[in-house]
């Protein structure tokens, strides 16, 4: 580490599991983005080359990754290369002769090309001469069809284990609940492996979600007042919304570059390079960007709309303050959020079991964004850590208002059930609520729905207090929204409990009049 890496101590559990690796052992790591896994496998790496015992073939999903990897590597003084489609016939050959001699530390490939019958057959040739000295799998959540970023490909890599069961492997991750890390173990066949779990917890950054009223706006004022001229990501759901946040940022005279897979990979690869090297760009992208960004100085992650999950929330937020200094995680998030994400699991053509644990995972997240206690505990808890509360995110810095919304969501519920009762259909959300409001529109005396005994029960509400009401019961899944009929609304067998008031309902006061926030830096 010193001689090569020029680093004076090993962090947190780097020393256990450079030990345990280099001695032959297999390791499962957990650590948070920027805790330093590379050095998990490239000190093993490199001791173990000295010893004799040849190359280590690192597993890295990603071009772009492995190219900033083996310069580094090479600056260091390293012999390290990679194979992937960037290289041309010959310079690919080159590299084969360099790890078949056994001269390589490292080889840097895709899981697609480290299944290949070709490249096993030169794996083969080096086993057999004692020259394949570790496996690294890099970003070991891909394997697992519960994480927020599943690769086929990744698991054809439990051929490693079976063809070469000698050969030391070391899997990295710096996301995975307890469902995705039980998947990598026996995806991976690492069930006897050493697991190194670090914290989660990114203290530096301050988590804050809100209710999505005019998203864009909301950006703005956010940008504008925390993050003037600072460098952040915005993540959007569509291509489509990428550009035209990213236009509507340019308008207001915030330097901000699209990012989405519908662009020309030039045109990509270009906005990746500038926003690495500028200072103070604001990359909005859907979630093809940034997994192997290694930019320390991002001091803002936003999310317009909501992820699938907590770990593709964790992976994406983690994105900011690298380097240690004060950053923010910011979302909105809104009823339609729900909607979508609800909808998009139902339409899958994934089995029944499977949606099921999907909708958990997004039961979780909503969780979460509903939540009136500290977020970075429920976090952390996800991950299964302990922790009490932060000082740093919304709900510590401004403790939300809370009501009780169990009568309300009697009444809400209720009409849901007239409504079905009296028309045998179901409808959407505004009708609904213009019910409970009392709002004799077209479409209420289009179908009678003002005669209803529910007509107007729920006046004393405002509608953004009704909307944070249905997201919650859509939530506790105690209303469905039905993706097949035009998402209207209907009962479900969680209603009940709630109706009987067996369910409390706490809600958080809508947040549009919130306090403003403070900044964690400022004194
Ligand atoms: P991860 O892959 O976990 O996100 P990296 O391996 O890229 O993290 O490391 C993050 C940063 O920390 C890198 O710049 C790396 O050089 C630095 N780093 C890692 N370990 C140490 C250490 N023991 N001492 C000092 N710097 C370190
Ligand atoms: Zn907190």
């Amino acid at each position: 580490m010193r001689e090569v890496f020029g680093y004076e101590q090993f962090r947190g559990p780097q020393a256990d599991i450079v030990e345990h690796v280099t001695a032959g052992g297999d390791a499962l790591v957990l650590m948070p983005t920027g805790g330093g896994k590379s050095l998990c496998y490239q000190i093993p790496a490199i001791v173990r080359h000295r010893g004799g015992q040849g190359v280590t073939v690192v597993v890295s999903p990603l071009i772009a990754l492995m190219h900033d990897q083996v310069g580094a590597l090479h600056e260091a003084g390293v012999e390290a290369a990679f194979l992937n489609s960037t290289l041309n016939a010959s310079e690919a050959a080159e590299v084969e002769k360099r790890m078949l001699r056994g001269e390589l530390t490292l080889l840097y490939a895709a899981p697609e090309r480290v299944t290949t019958p070709r490249f096993l057959a030169q794996l083969d040739s080096l086993c057999e001469r004692g020259l394949l000295a570790l496996f690294a799998i890099d970003e070991a959540h891909c394997v697992s069809q519960w994480g927020h970023d599943f690769r086929p490909e990744y698991r054809a890599l439990a051929v490693l284990h079976e063809r070469y069961p000698s050969v030391p492997r070391i899997a990295l991750t710096a996301t995975a609940d307890d469902l995705t890390r039980q998947d990598i173990l026996e995806r991976l066949q690492l069930q006897e492996a050493r697991r190194f779990v670090s914290s989660f917890d990114r203290p530096n950054i301050a988590y804050t979600i809100v209710e999505k009223t005019n998203p864009t706006q909301q950006l703005l004022r956010f940008i504008r007042t925390e993050h003037a001229g600072e460098a952040g990501v915005v993540y959007c759901q569509s291509r489509k919304r990428v550009e035209e946040v990213a236009q509507a940022l340019v308008h207001e005279g915030i330097a901000a570059l699209p990012y989405h897979a519908g662009l020309d990979a030039g045109i990509r690869q270009q906005h990746q390079d500038r926003f690495l090297r500028e200072e103070g760009l604001v990359m909005v992208a859907t979630i093809a960007f940034g997994m192997g960004i290694d930019k320390p100085d991002v001091r803002f992650v936003a999310h317009l709309d909501m992820p699938k999950n907590i770990e593709g929330y964790y992976q994406e937020t983690g994105r900011a303050g690298r380097d240690g200094l004060p950053a923010d995680a910011w979302m909105a998030y809104g009823l339609q959020d729900v909607v979508n994400q609800r909808r998009m699991i139902d339409e899958s053509p994934a089995g029944e079991a499977f949606k099921q644990a999907l909708r958990g995972k997004l039961d979780a997240l909503l969780a979460l964004a509903e939540a009136t206690d500290c977020r970075r505990v429920r976090l952390l808890a996800y991950f299964g850590e302990a922790s009490r509360p932060c000082g740093n995110c919304d709900n510590c810095l401004s403790p939300p208002q809370v009501w009780d919304g169990t009568d309300a969501a009697r009444k809400l519920l209720s009409t849901l059930y007239r409504v079905q009762q009296m028309s045998g259909l179901s409808f959407g959300a505004g009708h609904v609520m213009d019910i409970l409001r009392g709002k004799p529109t077209d479409k209420v005396r289009q179908f009678g729905h003002e005669r209803l005994s529910t007509f107007g029960i729920g006046a004393e509400f405002t509608e953004a207090q009704l909307r944070g009401l249905l997201r919650q019961l859509i939530a506790i899944g105690a209303v469905a929204v039905d993706a097949e009929a035009f998402n209207t609304l209907r009962l479900t067998d969680g209603s009940r409990a709630v109706l009987r008031g067996e369910v409390p309902v706490q809600l958080r006061q809508a947040i549009a009049q919130a306090v403003p926030r403070r900044r964690s830096g400022d004194a």
